[in-house]
């Protein structure tokens, strides 16, 4: 049997504001703020995650917040969308819920689907989709009920600049399975219950630019640190360059760009969140690796001040 990914680990993306960002992901989506770290490559910059209780693999959107950031253009080599999952029966619910908090959307048909389409603060563009499958989240918050929250990602639409080649790199290397075809959008299918449904644009698309509102990198899934070093052999045998492994703190990391120039990362499902804070108090400390410990204090100092808050709308 070949090697295949579950589905999608996580989504890392750009954005402006640190405490609009935990507002919109974990006050209107409800999502959980699992971990609050900071960008290990620039310490100046939080690194934000929100999941289901404990941000499991194919939950967890990651976020760059940075003030300064000039905004992107989402296009080509780039996430187009990404996809949320929640149970049947609770579009309306959802539908209802953007209304309140005055987010525009629009309701669109893809695959015999029905999709929420709108956007972040920033212009991430983000969709809602009911499908059954996919553990239940079991974190509630604000004016959402267990059985309506998100249950992680559905999946997502690629914007590739070389749809044919990225649909290679998905079907050859991933071990995706392709199961349809429209309106210009080709479908993948991966063997995960979450974060397994990828549609990539049939027609080349213009490059996009990155920046505040785009997505940075979609991460897949390896199921441990043997299965990891595999992936990362047969990315080079494929003829990609991937990087090094590199430690991640929650799960171990190796990038590659694909030739539809998308950033891919491919991430172990161990060790997660729960490795360095209980899970009564995931994301409420900022997490420091342990070579950055020693210059804590001025870290914290460069950083804004963020707190979860249940908002005014779900107080009414
Ligand atoms: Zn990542």
């Amino acid at each position: 049997m070949s090697q295949q990914t579950a589905g999608i680990h996580h989504i890392t993306a750009f954005v402006k504001n640190a405490q609009d960002n935990v507002d919109f992901y974990a006050g209107i989506l409800g999502l959980r703020l699992v971990k609050k770290t900071i960008n290990f490559d620039a310490p100046e910059v939080y690194h934000l995650y929100f999941g289901n209780e404990v941000g499991s693999p194919g939950t967890a959107i990651t976020f760059f917040p940075w003030e300064t950031a000039r905004h992107g253009r989402i296009g080509g080599g780039q996430v187009g969308y990404t996809t949320f999952l929640v149970p049947v029966g609770s579009l309306d619910f959802w539908e209802k819920r953007l209304d309140k908090f005055q987010v525009e959307y629009r309701r669109i048909e893809r695959f015999q689907e029905i999709y929420l389409q709108f956007a972040d603060k920033d212009g991430l563009q983000l969709e809602i989709v009911e499908r059954e499958g996919g553990p239940a989240s079991q974190w509630t918050f604000g004016g959402i009920p267990a059985d309506k929250a998100i249950k992680g990602f559905g999946g997502a639409i690629l914007y590739s600049v070389a749809p044919k080649h990225t649909m290679e790199v998905l079907e050859k290397l991933m071990g995706l399975t392709r199961v349809g075809e429209e309106n210009g959008l080709v479908r993948f299918q991966a063997p995960g219950d979450l974060g397994n449904i990828i549609d990539v644009n049939a027609e080349p698309m213009p490059r996009g630019a990155g920046g505040a509102g785009t997505v940075h990198h979609i991460a897949w899934r390896a199921k441990d640190d043997q299965d990891h070093r595999l992936w990362q052999s047969r990315v080079a045998q494929s003829g990609f360059h991937p990087t090094d492994i590199i430690d991640r703190q929650y799960f171990h990391a190796i990038y590659f760009r694909e030739p539809g120039e998308i950033l891919f990362e491919i991430a172990t499902d161990p060790p997660g969140f729960e490795r360095d804070e209980p899970f009564e108090s995931l994301g409420e400390k900022l997490m420091l690796p342990e070579w950055y410990e020693p210059h804590r204090a001025e870290i914290e100092q460069g950083l804004p001040p963020i707190a979860v808050h249940v908002l005014a709308e779900d107080k009414e």
